[in-house]
């Protein structure tokens, strides 16, 4: 005979443990020992695209999830992926990109223009004002932005800088993924141009006619 009270007991302790898990350090892990970079972009669902649950509702919480604009390689996404993957028992990255993506849509140095056109001077910015000594060299925020040429290159070039980075475990296990917005399916970076087939994976598919200032060199 079992009771509901064991059932209730169980639930409660298991959430008691959900709810806390981060005062156990690499032993309180997400779900999945997941983290997920991903770009900003509304119309890429992380949870449909990967088949987990990130968020809440209670029983959520399969990964840690950083977006930003593109789903790039940032300062940031590089501080949160160190945090996730040395101190809170992460074993798995997952980055997943789009095609339509909004970093396709414009030259970074278009960009610049604009905000200078608007009066701000990008020259003497403080990116972050909690830490002033975080600076980019004179001439670098077109490059900070992080446009992108090809969306299939940005992903495996992403891929490339989490796996060799200094501050993430050797064996952490990174991929890439792209999600195809017209599709609705998720496919690894190609350069295939038969896969990409009705996607729009360039910045020239925008109109774009010069290269982003390149941030792979
Ligand atoms: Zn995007």
């Amino acid at each position: 005979m079992s009771y509901l009270k064991d059932e209730i007991t169980a639930r409660v302790d298991a959430y008691d443990h959900w709810a806390t898990r981060r005062r156990f350090g690499p032993d309180g892990p997400n779900n999945r020992r997941l983290w997920v970079l991903a770009c900003m972009d509304e119309r890429l669902p992380v949870d449909e695209a990967l088949g987990i649950r990130v968020d809440s509702p209670v029983g959520g919480g399969d990964a840690h999830c950083f977006r930003n604009a593109g789903g790039i390689v940032t300062d940031d996404a590089i501080r949160s992926a160190m945090l996730t993957c040395n101190f809170f028992g992460t074993q798995e990255i997952v980055i997943v990109q789009h095609t339509q993506c909004g970093m396709l849509s414009a030259n970074a140095k278009d960009l610049e223009a604009a905000l200078r056109a608007k009066g701000v001077d990008i020259d003497e910015l403080t990116l972050d004002p909690t830490l002033p000594e975080l600076k980019l060299a004179p001439g670098g925020f077109a490059k900070w932005i992080g446009m992108m040429d090809d969306v299939d290159v940005t992903c495996m070039k992403t891929v490339e800088t989490f796996r060799n980075h200094p501050l993430i475990p050797k064996d952490v296990v990174v991929s890439g993924w792209v999600w195809e917005v017209e599709t609705r399916r998720l496919r690894p970076p190609v350069l295939d141009e038969e896969k990409r087939a009705r996607t729009d994976v360039t910045s020239a598919q925008f109109g774009v006619t010069t290269p982003q200032p390149n941030r792979w060199r």
